[in-house]
C-alpha cells in the first residue's frame, strides 16, 4: 500500500512537471515520515524512497540508527539551537533555517566537525502568525548575513504554505517564493546557490511543481493520516 501510494504520487509529480514543461527528474520526492514507525519507513525504503523528512531531532536520530545508511535525512521542522549539535554532519539538508542565530550555531558546529552543512532559508510566504520562517521582505538580508558564515552553504528556499481546501489558493505563494529565489540569485552572492526550492505537501504539491518546486514533502499522501497519539 505504501508502495502503491509512492508510485501514485510519483506519477502525479511527473504529470505536473510535464504540464509545466519541466523535466520530471528535476523534482524529487521527500517522504515525510514523522510519527510513522520504523517498519513503515522500511517499507518506503524497499519501494525505492531514499529521501526522508522528519521534524523532530530525537525521532530522527532514533530512526537513523535503525535504517540503512544510504538514506538522505531532511530536517524539515523548527530547529532549536541546542539540538543543532546532534544533527550536523548527519543530515543531508536542513530546510528550516529562519534566523541568523540558528545559522550561527549550525556554522559553529559544522566548523568544529569539519563539515559543510547544506541549508535552506525558510520563508513564511503567507505571513501567517502560526508559522516559523523569515518574512519575504527580510529574506534577502538573512541570506546575505548567513552567506558569510563558514561551514554553511545556502542551497535555496523552503516554505510551508497555508492549509487550504483548494490548492490553487497557494499558487501565488509558490510563485512568489520562486520569484524571490530568482531575485536573490541575481544578486550573485558568494556561497548562495538558489537551485533548491522545497515547497508543496500532500494537498498542494502538484501546484508547487508547476510553480518550480525541486523538492516536494509528502507525508499523508504516502503513509496515510498520522496518528499523533503514538508519536513521541
Ligand atoms: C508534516 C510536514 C509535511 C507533510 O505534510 P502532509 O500534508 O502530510 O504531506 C511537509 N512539510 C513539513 C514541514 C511538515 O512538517
Amino acid at each position: 500500500m505504501i508502495k502503491d501510494n509512492i508510485l501514485q504520487v510519483q506519477a502525479q509529480m511527473d504529470a505536473a512537471s510535464r504540464r509545466a514543461g519541466r523535466a520530471p527528474e528535476d523534482v524529487a520526492l521527500i517522504a515525510v515520515t514523522k510519527t510513522n514507525p520504523v517498519q513503515r519507513l522500511q517499507e518506503a525504503y524497499e519501494a525505492g524512497s531514499r529521501d526522508f523528512g522528519e521534524n523532530k531531532v530525537q525521532e530522527m536520530l532514533e530512526k537513523m540508527e535503525q535504517l540503512p545508511q544510504d538514506i538522505r535525512w531532511h530536517m524539515i521542522g523548527h530547529l532549536q539551537r541546542n539540538k543543532v549539535k546532534y544533527i550536523v554532519g548527519r543530515v543531508y539538508l536542513i530546510h528550516s533555517v529562519d534566523s541568523l542565530r540558528l545559522a550561527q550555531e549550525i556554522s559553529r558546529e559544522s566548523v568544529k566537525r569539519k563539515v559543510i552543512s547544506d541549508i535552506l532559508i525558510e520563508v513564511n510566504v503567507a505571513a501567517e502568525d502560526s508559522k516559523f520562517g523569515t518574512s519575504e521582505q527580510e529574506a534577502l538580508e538573512l541570506v546575505e548575513a548567513v552567506a558569510g558564515l563558514p561551514g554553511i552553504r545556502i542551497k535555496g528556499l523552503m516554505t510551508i504554505a497555508p492549509f487550504v481546501e483548494n490548492p490553487e489558493e497557494n499558487r501565488v505563494y509558490f510563485r512568489n517564493l520562486k520569484q524571490l529565489s530568482v531575485d536573490i540569485m541575481s544578486k550573485n552572492i558568494d556561497n548562495v546557490f538558489m537551485d533548491v526550492l522545497s515547497m508543496g505537501m500532500t494537498g498542494d504539491y502538484q501546484v508547487a511543481i508547476e510553480e518550480g518546486a525541486t523538492y516536494v514533502r509528502v507525508g499523508t499522501g504516502i503513509f496515510g493520516a498520522r496518528d499523533y497519539s503514538v508519536s513521541k
